[in-house]
């Protein structure tokens, strides 16, 4: 069966406000490129239904739904429905679309878990919203579409899920989710001594998580070392029915947001690995705000889930899309030639320092 790619166009136009980092075009320029490339057939293609309140109850309080629907509608929030919800803040602002594109990609991870009941590949890089709470936005999340694909998963009888986040940010509202869970096992590797502060080594979830906070500056030969020793065999141990990949593209060098150093090639060698593990992969996106990086990571993520290889020099007219693109920070004026032209970046190698060793070890004792 072909890799299946959800999404929408409500991506392209709407926008968290110019001056929030959402405000740069994602995962249309994603769909874009893979068209320019000729990567995305009409049949491969399937457009995100927008997921309806009663289905966001699955794990959303119908309470926090309905401020939030009615925040879309009338554009404003009171004090009480900020404070309570965490709406209309500065990371999870009103705007136009503030339901409907979150419950669109709520509405994508929802139709990929049904789409893989029997099997298959799904791609929804619109997903990825990990920190969404039950009650409360959070971290630019309004929901939690990954939560969602998983209970989606549990209720259709699976029980052995693996989910793992190479995220910048620990998946602080998974892993609250499914904390002492026997059926889901969470692996995240995440920047240490930042936002959500949550996710120490020392934190296991009651049993169902393995937290790798890594030092600033994590580099491909680290994550490499990561993923053999830590991600691949915790995953393989656990006979996962289903592999959920949150693949933000906010640990790259470029990243904003973050101070991890990797190139896309570790990205894209942890797709290439996870997809062969279960019968089921859904990879959903996240984090990742420098809109070329995003672009080429993400477009790179559906390539290798095709098994397309990746060439050295972009088609022109993906090139225009690239060209196109504009970014309001100082590494947006002058971008080099290479956020154009290629998908691929120059690998990041380097030193395996003896503290990530350390903690490596530690992780890999617990794992059975
Ligand atoms: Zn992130």
């Amino acid at each position: 069966m072909r890799p299946l790619f959800i999404g929408s166009e409500i991506y392209r136009n709407s926008t968290y406000g110019s001056k929030h980092p959402l405000a740069i075009p994602r995962v249309s320029t994603v769909i874009d490129l893979c068209r320019a490339q000729g990567w995305l057939p009409p049949e491969a293609y399937r457009v995100s239904p927008r997921a309806k309140p009663n289905a966001l109850r699955l794990f959303h309080t119908p309470d926090y739904i309905a401020a939030l629907q009615k925040a879309e509608k009338t554009q404003s929030v009171s004090d009480e429905t900020r404070k309570k919800y965490g709406l209309g803040t500065l990371s999870n602002p009103v705007f136009a679309e503030m339901f409907r594109r979150p419950a669109t990609a709520a509405g994508g991870s929802l139709l990929a878990a049904e789409l893989l009941r029997e099997g298959g590949i799904v791609y929804n890089p619109a997903g990825g919203t990990h920190h969404g709470l039950p009650d409360r936005a959070n971290g630019f999340c309004y929901l939690n579409d990954p939560v969602l694909a998983i209970l989606t998963f549990l209720n259709a009888g699976l029980e052995r899920i693996v989910y793992v986040d190479i995220d910048a940010h620990h998946c602080d509202g998974v892993e609250a989710a499914f904390c002492g869970s026997s059926k889901v096992r969470m692996i995240s590797v995440h920047e240490a001594r930042r936002w959500p502060f949550t996710g120490a080594l020392e934190d296991t979830a009651g049993g169902a998580a393995f937290n790798l906070p890594v030092a600033r500056g994590l580099n491909d030969s680290e994550f490499y070392a990561i993923l053999d020793q830590v991600i691949l065999p915790a995953t393989a141990t656990f006979r996962p029915q289903a592999i959920i990949l949150q693949c933000g593209a906010d640990a790259v060098a470029e990243d904003p947001l973050s101070r991890l150093s990797l190139s896309n090639n570790a990205h894209w060698r942890a797709v290439a690995h996870l997809r062969d593990m279960a019968p089921r992969f859904l990879v959903l996106g996240g984090g990742g705000y420098n809109p070329w990086s995003v672009a080429r990571l993400w477009t790179g993520v559906w390539a290798v889930l095709n098994g397309f290889e990746i060439p050295q020099e972009l088609n022109a007219d993906a090139q225009s899309v690239l060209g196109a693109l504009t970014w309001n920070r100082a590494a947006g004026k002058q971008p080099p030639g290479h956020w154009f032209k290629t998908l691929r970046d120059n690998p990041n190698t380097g030193e395996i320092r003896p503290d990530l060793l350390a903690d490596m070890r530690r992780l890999a004792s617990r794992i059975s």
